[in-house]
């Protein structure tokens, strides 16, 4: 396959917008990966999106042998509202790049894992039984696909992810935990003007509260917190009965994770009359360099220098994903092994088409020796 052919194929991927929410779209991307595999020596499982969003399908190849699997784990939502390739990122080649929704995080990386999973599967060479899965909700934290995504990850002797690759071509061996809450406070109406003393500003309160969270950052320990999310009020002159934000933590080991947790949902208020309530938790635990995921890492380094690459690994990053899972279960992972790019989330997102050929082999060697 030439690297033209292989741009025109993910093209016809990307162009198939599939935001989360969007489970329609989702559901035309499980399509295309069952339409790609029709005919071959790949079985097929579709399990049926639930909450709202779109399925999941699970392909089985490789030897049947009964020993632990090597498992690639991919997700096919994106973070890009249905229409923005036809306005704000439109689907196109520009040089080495291909630009569109979500080409970097992480169709290309799907689809190049995609092929290498076919040519292992065609050509009879797995090591192992081999599982992918392709998921519809891992930009929401994946509370869909959670179980099963463990579920195989216990049965694997290796978990593959196909996150974007970072700059350079390095892979992920080591991701923050992220925690997810919620903060309601609701306060006391009144009118901003002749009523002013009896009102009990629910904003007031948030202020204090968001101020007090965002403290509690402390770089040294790798623990960030960020309120992002806010709202509030009903009108410029009423004392606001209601207020709400949201908090995005990150922690660098599980203990870390457990203490967050206990400090944000025991926030307290602090006006008497406001009351506070909290929701949320650690999503993703933190998946750490164990040594099974450092050996797992010299493995991937030693296929690599058989077709001519340098792996390289990237210190321990700050955004969560799926490897997260599986990595906190003890099983040997390795994640950001997609298409190497830039602007993951943005509109300036980009991938590198000569990243395909490389990345591609270094998979099918992966499946070939793990
Ligand atoms: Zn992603």
């Amino acid at each position: 396959m030439t690297h033209t052919d292989a741009a025109a194929a993910l093209s016809v991927w990307v162009a198939l917008e599939s935001p989360t929410s969007h489970p329609a779209g989702v559901n035309g991307m499980m399509d295309l990966v069952a339409q790609e595999v029709a005919g071959l020596p790949i079985s097929v499982e579709r399990i049926a999106g639930r909450d709202g969003l779109g399925d999941m399908v699970a392909l089985r190849a490789g030897l049947d042998n009964g020993q632990p699997s090597v498992a690639l784990m991919s997700h096919l939502d994106t973070v890009h509202p249905v229409g923005t390739s036809a306005k704000e990122l439109p689907v196109r080649i520009e040089g080495d790049r291909l630009y569109g929704p979500g080409v970097y995080d992480m169709k290309g990386g799907a689809w190049l894992a995609l092929q290498a999973f076919k040519d292992v599967a065609k050509a009879g060479t797995a090591k192992r039984p081999m599982v992918f899965l392709f998921t519809p909700d891992e930009e929401i934290g994946s509370p869909t696909s959670r179980g099963l995504i463990e579920e195989i990850g216990r049965g694997s002797a290796a978990v593959l992810v196909t996150e974007p690759a970072r700059l350079g071509g390095k892979i992920v061996t080591a991701r923050k935990g992220v925690g997810r809450f919620d903060v309601r406070l609701e306060g006391r109406p009144a009118h901003a003007g002749s009523r002013h003393a009896d009102g009990r500003s629910a904003i007031r309160e948030a202020a204090h509260q968001i101020l007090a969270i965002e403290g509690m950052t402390d770089y040294t320990r790798g623990i960030t917190t960020s309120v992002a999310l806010i709202g509030g009020g009903t009108a410029a002159n009423v004392i606001p009965q209601h207020a709400w934000f949201s908090v995005d933590c990150r922690v660098t080991t599980l203990a870390d994770g457990v203490m967050m947790e206990n400090r944000i949902l025991s926030l307290k208020a602090h006006d008497p009359d406001v009351t506070i309530r909290v929701t949320g938790g650690m999503n993703r635990p933190p998946y750490e360099k164990s040594t099974a995921v450092a050996a797992l890492f010299e493995v991937a380094r030693g296929v690599a220098a058989g077709i001519g690459l340098d792996l390289q690994d990237c210190p321990m990053t700050g955004g969560g994903s799926d490897g997260n899972f599986t990595a906190a279960l003890g099983v040997p992972t390795l994640d950001g092994l997609g298409i190497d790019g830039d602007g993951a989330h943005t509109l300036q997102e980009h991938a590198l088409i000569s990243s395909i050929a490389p990345r591609r082999a270094l998979i099918k060697g992966l499946l070939e020796t793990v």
